[in-house]
């Protein structure tokens, strides 16, 4: 599973699309990802979910961890394919926790699957929750890295592509200056 494959498979699919989006940061963007139009091939889930497992071959890892709802299809694949269990963390009025009777034991290795990681939002919320219920986070990964290297991690982010994306600030947006209809698509992070 390449970088260019999944980017080709992106495009084929309909998960990539371009035009002038708001993100949920409320920055502007010509491009949106929408990974849920890939994962929902079940088989093509599977193989995305396997290929990210295969980044932590070397890793003692007990659970996988993901955020709804973007999340968690792929979290649960890769959890699949690495043979461990999966929990997802939820937000309720606003704040990112485990529910649903979710729980690890002190010390367990988790490892925090997403999406698209755009601003590092997200994951980051999910690693305090974790570390919170007593695991330990011992990897991050994604579908989609868009941070561009320049959200700070508390551990690297390995990612099956990574697509440099410009945003602005929407006063300095050159497609608002040229006055095309701004969307916003999804939910966070999507
Ligand atoms: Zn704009």
């Amino acid at each position: 599973m390449t970088e260019d494959k999944v980017l080709e498979m992106m495009k084929e699919l309909g998960a990539l699309h371009h035009g002038h989006f708001q993100l949920s940061s409320g920055r502007h963007s010509d491009t949106y990802f929408q990974c849920a139009r890939l994962l929902q091939y079940p088989e093509l889930a599977k193989e995305l979910g396997a290929a990210m497992g295969a980044f932590f071959k070397e890793s003692a890892c007990d659970l996988v961890v993901s955020p709804a709802l973007g999340g968690i299809l792929i979290g649960h694949e890769m959890a699949r394919a690495m043979g461990r269990r999966f929990v997802f963390t939820e937000r309720k009025d606003g704040v990112m926790m485990i529910r649903r009777g979710f729980a690890m034991d002190p010390g367990e290795k988790v490892i925090i699957a997403e999406d698209v990681v755009t601003r590092g939002t997200s994951l980051l919320e999910v690693v305090k929750v974790v570390e919170e219920a007593g695991g330990q986070v011992v990897g991050l990964t994604s579908i989609i890295d868009r941070t561009s290297g320049e959200v700070e991690l508390p551990l690297p982010l390995k990612s099956l592509a990574k697509v440099k994306v410009e945003t602005w600030e929407p006063d300095d947006c050159p497609l608002c200056r040229e006055g095309v209809e701004v969307v916003k698509p999804g939910s966070r992070g999507n």
